[in-house]
């Protein structure tokens, strides 16, 4: 039979274990922290995952939350304007095909362990260095490495080529809370971009004490949102969540005059540089290591990607074992199977680093141009589900213009053609 470790209990890893194990591979997923201690710790993530993400675990049986965990209908756009309070530059709003949801990690992850082991998966807890990857490569055909952001990934090599910071752009901060206004209309990712400051998102999720709401902070390092240093206590983080949204964001704090934290442990702040690793490891003793999740491509949470893609990433290595049968897991077939995945993954890297610069003329443009062309905002919106739809012209100015003006016309034409028809001419 053949034997598969993963190290890590995350997003990325205890997907694939389970759906190995319910496969017949023998799986040993060791991770360092117990179920209770991810039950009981602090918020990890915001966690919202679009619907291909979703289908995945459906297909897998994991997705137990999904009739509880309100819906995200939708993704909204806003701009303020940088002097006259309470006006927008940029509003615009579009559904999504089909719904996102975030269900809190500390919900999901205890589950899911508890349930790998309940299925005959073999779970250990404890840290894992280099010795235990020697002892664990020793011992099984197959060892993933999805410690996510934990210091052992470090031993993967970071590749400069497609790694364009080497600092965090962002400070972060998460507020889960119980009590906030609903937007009109549907439910949404209501995303804020307040140019020189940061950008703020808010969106519905399923916490330990019921639905509620996750804001995310994104303050550029050393600007006016970037005071979480300061903050000691969580009392003092909410106070300073609302501090933001009064001053920059009026329409959201109106949202929030009500707001609780949903827990001691519902508050985050930190930050990250995003890289993207080498996907294989050689250890002293000559054997592999294949990354996985976080692990090799960290993104900055400014376009909720990272449980997406450590989703997909999952699903294309589940795929590429499946399809290797009997075969040896060989440095080749590793490299391969991250490459399948980076084909993917280098829109979802480039959009989002794209996005932690001021944007260029054209993406304001286009930005801009959303707010009058329907067409064009359920397109961006899809992109949170499939990154890769918004190229080429996210990246080539003269491509997003004629990508603006074709919807340009279609939106005239459309709107010519109801006046024709409401008329009677
Ligand atoms: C503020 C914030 C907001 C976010 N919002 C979103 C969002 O809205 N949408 C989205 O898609 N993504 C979001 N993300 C990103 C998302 O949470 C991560 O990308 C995702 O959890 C990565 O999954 P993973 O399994 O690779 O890593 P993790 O979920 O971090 O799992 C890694 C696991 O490895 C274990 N581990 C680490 N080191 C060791 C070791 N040495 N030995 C044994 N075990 C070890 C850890 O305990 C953990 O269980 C956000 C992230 C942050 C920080």
């Amino acid at each position: 039979m053949c034997r598969i470790a993963i190290v890590g209990g995350g997003q990325a890893g205890l997907p694939l274990a389970l759906g190995l194990l319910d496969k017949g591979y023998q799986v040993t997923v060791v991770t360092n922290r117990t179920p209770d201690d991810v039950r009981t710790g602090r918020v990890m993530s915001s966690q919202c995952m679009f619907d291909s993400s979703l289908q995945f675990e459906r297909n897998l049986g994991l997705d137990q939350w999904e009739t509880q965990c309100p819906p995200v209908e939708g993704i909204g756009f806003t701009v303020p304007h940088s002097e006259i309070p309470h006006e927008k530059v940029i509003d615009w709003s579009a559904r999504l095909n089909n719904y996102a949801q975030a269900v809190d990690q500390r919900i999901k992850m205890p589950f899911w362990m508890e349930q790998f082991a309940s299925c005959g998966g073999n779970l250990e807890i404890r840290d894992v260095g280099i010795a235990e990857l020697e002892q664990l490569t020793a011992s099984h055909e197959l060892v993933i490495l999805a410690g996510g952001k934990g210091e052992i990934v470090r031993l993967l090599e970071r590749d400069a080529s497609r790694s364009p910071y080497d600092k965090p752009q962002r400070a972060l901060a998460l507020t889960y809370v119980h009590g906030m206004l609903p937007v009109p209309e549907y439910s949404r990712v209501s995303f804020n971009l307040i140019p020189g400051v940061g950008e703020y998102f808010v969106f519905p999720a399923l916490t330990l004490s019921g639905p509620c709401d996750i804001m995310v902070f994104e303050g550029v390092s050393g600007g006016a949102m970037d005071g979480w240093r300061e903050v000691r206590t969580a009392q003092e983080h909410l106070a300073y969540s609302k501090y933001i949204l009064k001053t920059f964001l009026p329409w959201e704090a109106a949202r929030c005059e009500q707001i609780e934290l949903t827990d001691e442990n519902g508050t985050l702040a930190g930050c990250f540089a995003p890289v993207v690793r080498k996907p294989v490891l050689t250890l002293p003793s000559g054997r592999q290591v294949l990354g996985l999740g976080d692990a090799v491509v960290t993104n900055d949470p400014l376009t909720g990607q990272g449980s997406n893609n450590a989703t997909k990433a999952c699903k294309v290595y589940y795929e590429a074992i499946l399809a290797r049968g009997d075969k040896p897991f060989t440095a080749e077939w590793m490299n391969d199977t991250f490459d399948r995945f980076w084909k993917y993954s280098q829109y979802v890297v480039e959009w989002t680093n794209s996005l932690l610069i001021p944007p260029k003329p054209h993406i304001l443009s286009l930005l801009g141009a959303a707010q009058k062309l329907p067409a064009l905002a359920s397109t961006i919106a899809s992109a949170f589900n499939h990154p890769p739809v918004l190229f080429p012209w996210w990246r080539d100015s003269d491509a997003c213009e004629a990508y603006i003006h074709v919807l340009a016309t279609r939106n005239a034409q459309t709107a010519h053609s109801q006046i024709v028809e409401k008329s009677g001419f």
